[in-house]
């Protein structure tokens, strides 16, 4: 299997396949700009020392500040935080907010930190990081397995750092310390616009809907379709899936896990694996996990029509061949989990203007972003009779190459 970054790569080559892009923008675009690798010493409470394997890749700020959040997690790798800053890069562009992309990463299992190692091990990142990332270089975030409290330590040791109290050094921070209210459910209310906006072209109304990894873009998702009355037939988190043909409650589902860290297990529900997940009778199903997981033959088993992508990557290019041939509708990385950086970039603002919105004034501004930019997407696969994921490569890289040039970039 190709590494995320080589699938990622592949992405991009089908969508020059489709519009002539610049040759000297895509030379540029199919490499990062730069990367850092840093080890991270941590004083365990046993007393050891144990080091650890940081990453931070800057993809291409052409468009403005290098933007991506960081992710804790045993697999990571420098190949997965490549494609995932790639992805952001992308990403941004997409929805039009005036930033570059960028990821960052660290090689460890959290769950087995305890609160203090955890703090020590975020502080020495951003401590490693704090010559390269600020409010008008990078702009770090949350991501898989890292927190708004990891995000307020971040940003209080870079602080520290640079000897200046700057809140907009980091997004997803709590909210007593310059984080915006509505973003900790932005992306799942940015991927629900999305799902409605496409439903609508479809013609898909109440519908069921499946959702793999229960975090926080998977479960607060989740909610938001129970809350519409949409029965959720099937939801998993890393230890397994739970399914109900007639619907799950999301609410108690997320009191079971809040007492005992998975879905697994909860009454009333039938146990099926990850995979299985995919294959099950539904009309949405959305990989709110990681990448990689919608692989050929798993997208030979979807029976849903519409596949709505919270998680970054989680389908292999000839996957996306194969539901494109079925048919299937795929609303892509890029466009549907925008909703979370668009925030981040609503509270960078507002950290820089140091004036804070009202919830109701963030989604008010989320909303016609998400919409806007879902009909530009649609209209590019229109237009070139392909799938969404072409058509939001060609409208982003069209204002990527478009900067470059500004720039005296290409
Ligand atoms: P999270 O840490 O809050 O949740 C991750 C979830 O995935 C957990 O429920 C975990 O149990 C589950 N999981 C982990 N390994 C799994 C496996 N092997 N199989 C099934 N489930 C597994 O993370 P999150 O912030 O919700 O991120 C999830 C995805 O959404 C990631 O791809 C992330 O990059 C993407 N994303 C998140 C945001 C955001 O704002 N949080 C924004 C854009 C994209």
């Amino acid at each position: 299997m190709a590494n995320p970054f080589e699938a990622a790569l592949q992405q991009l080559d089908t969508a020059a396949g489709y519009i002539g892009i610049d040759t000297n923008a895509l030379a540029r675009l199919q490499k990062p700009m730069r990367e850092l690798h840093v080890s991270i010493p941590v004083r365990m409470d046993d007393g050891s020392l144990k080091v650890f394997e940081g990453y931070r890749v800057q993809y291409d700020d052409s468009r403005g500040p290098f933007k991506g959040g960081i992710r804790f997690h045993p697999q990571t790798d420098i190949h997965e935080v490549r494609a995932l800053a790639f992805w952001m890069t992308f990403k941004c562009a997409t929805v039009g907010i005036p930033y570059g992309g960028a990821k960052g990463g660290m090689t460890v299992d959290p769950k087995s930190l305890s609160e203090r190692e955890l703090e020590q091990l975020s502080r020495g990142w951003a401590r490693a990081m704090s010559k390269f990332i600020g409010p008008h270089t990078d702009i770090p975030a949350p991501d898989v397995y890292t927190t708004p409290q990891i995000m307020a330590w971040m940003m209080d040791e870079y602080s520290q750092a640079v000897g200046v109290y700057s809140p907009a050094v980091i997004t997803g921070k709590p909210l007593d310390v310059g984080g915006s209210q509505g973003r900790g459910i932005a992306t799942a209310f940015g991927g629900m616009v999305v799902t409605e906006a496409v439903s609508k072209k479809l013609g898909l109304k109440n519908p069921r809907v499946a959702v793999q990894g229960f975090g926080n873009a998977g479960a607060t998702y989740a909610q938001m379709c129970f809350k519409k009355g949409w029965k959720v037939v099937a939801l998993s988190d890393s230890k397994g899936g739970i399914y109900n043909a007639d619907g799950l409650d999301v609410d108690a589902v997320t009191k079971h896990k809040q007492s005992t860290r998975s879905v697994v297990g909860f009454p009333c529900a039938q146990a099926v694996s990850n995979e299985e997940l995919f294959a099950l009778d539904c009309d949405i199903v959305v990989p709110a996990a990681l990448e990689g997981v919608i692989t050929p033959e798993v997208a030979k088993t979807i029976r849903a029509k519409l596949v709505v992508e919270l998680a970054n990557g989680p389908t292999l290019p000839e996957a996306d061949k194969i539901l494109f041939q079925n048919n299937i509708t795929l609303a892509p990385d890029i466009l549907a989990n925008a909703g979370g950086v668009t925030t981040s970039y609503f509270e960078w603002v507002q950290n820089l203007a140091n004036y804070y919105w009202t919830e109701e004034e963030v989604l008010n501004k989320l909303t016609p972003i998400m919409e806007r930019a879902t009909e530009d997407v649609w209209q590019q696969a229109q237009q070139h009779k392909t799938d969404l994921r072409t058509g939001a490569y060609i409208h982003a890289t069209g204002r990527i190459v478009a900067s470059m040039k500004s720039r005296g970039r290409i």
